[in-house]
């Protein structure tokens, strides 16, 4: 047996350890941290090596690789979404990541990431969301009450001051979980059964349904001026939510266009329809919200950067602390070209 060197053990954070790590924080201190760590990567965005996500499809699902690089550190996340799954006792979305250090190609972080995903994605909407929602929003309908939905909700609370969600879902069982989970919140949560109910009074809708079709959860109809739409679901080639005359009449707002006009809802539009880059609006290059009337859209599919931002805050949190273990997880010989001899000597 030999010993592995400080550089070869990958602190690894479990679920176990994240959930300490959350609890230790705060949810909602947590989610501002985040969207703060996000924030200052969007406005550093040209420095990232950038690329669509990798995407393997299926009948049932996709299983997608997410990779991006600030030139130091390295950094990518395997996640799955099969929106049959929770049918059969399994999670929709699950995930883990890794960071790397670039100069030496050894991994420095793995890590859980079905949590640290809910968290980041209800993050970084909700930072969109301060950006582009009308001012004064206290009222956010949340379509899709599934294993996003709270950390939505919360986030919004957190980060925009929102203080009621009108939850909806098909299945009134998800309903409930919701509303059960966000009870010692401090936000109000209204149980309604039709999305048109959900969006009455909301300057802010979110829709987080999964289902692999184009779906239509929000009609032309149902959108009145000056408000905010959070698109999540809608995160895959042949799966969105939004009617096609709702882009129309909403100023669009993304991620990274050569991946969004992949995967979003603006791949019911022409290739050219104009939108634009949050990192410009983080940085001040182009317009966030302009008046009160418009209709602002994030039509979020989930970026590397993202991510990247996500686990540089787990590596930067879990130092000196418990949440985490060390992974015997890279071959380490005393002479580095005698990998054979190495596992010769195990024998
Ligand atoms: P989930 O399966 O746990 O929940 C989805 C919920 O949507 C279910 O409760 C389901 O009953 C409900 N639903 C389905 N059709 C509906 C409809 N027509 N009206 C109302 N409710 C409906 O899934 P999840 O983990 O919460 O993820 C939700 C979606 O968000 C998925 O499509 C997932 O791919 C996507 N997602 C996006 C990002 C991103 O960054 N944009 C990140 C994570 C997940």
């Amino acid at each position: 047996m030999t010993t592995p060197s400080k550089l070869a053990l990958v602190p690894f954070v479990s679920v176990d350890h994240m959930m300490q790590l959350v609890h230790s924080i705060g949810i909602q201190q947590m989610l501002r941290d985040l969207a703060a760590y996000i924030e200052a990567d969007f406005k550093r965005w040209e420095l990232f090596d950038k690329t669509p996500r990798v995407a393997s499809h299926s009948a049932e699902g996709v299983i997608e690789l997410m990779p991006t690089s600030d030139g130091e550190v390295y950094g990518f996340k395997y996640v799955n979404g099969h929106p049959k799954n929770t049918k059969e006792g399994l999670q929709t979305v699950t995930a883990f990541g890794l960071l790397a250090n670039v100069g030496n190609g050894y991994p420095v972080l793995l890590s859980e990431m079905t949590l640290l995903t809910g968290l980041r994605t209800a993050a970084a909407s909700a930072l969109v969301g301060r950006y582009l929602a009308p001012k004064g929003a206290t009222t956010m309908a949340m379509i899709g009450n599934g294993a996003q939905s709270e950390f939505q909700c919360m986030a919004f609370q957190a980060i925009c001051g929102v203080d009621t969600v009108r939850l909806f879902d098909i299945d009134a069982a998800a309903r409930e979980k919701c509303a059960r989970n966000l009870a010692g919140s401090g936000l109000t949560v209204v149980k309604c059964t039709t999305p048109e109910e959900a969006i009455m009074g909301a300057q802010i809708i979110t829709t987080c349904t999964a289902d692999k079709q184009y779906a239509t959860i929000l009609t032309d109809n149902m959108v009145g001026s000056g408000v905010h739409i959070n698109a999540i679901g809608g995160d895959c080639p042949g799966k969105t939510e939004l009617h096609r005359d709702i882009l129309l009449r909403s100023d669009i707002f993304v991620e990274f266009p050569e991946q969004t006009r992949i995967e979003g809802e603006i791949q019911q539009l022409d290739p050219d329809h104009p939108v634009t880059e949050l990192w410009q609006v983080m940085t001040g290059a182009a317009k966030g919200r302009t008046d009160a009337r418009q209709i602002t859209l994030f039509d979020s599919v989930g970026f590397a950067v993202e991510d990247f931002s996500a686990l540089r805050y787990v590596r930067d949190k879990i130092k000196g602390t418990a949440f985490y273990s060390d992974l015997d997880m890279l071959a380490d010989p005393d002479d580095p070209r005698d990998l054979f001899g190495m596992l010769l000597r195990a024998g």
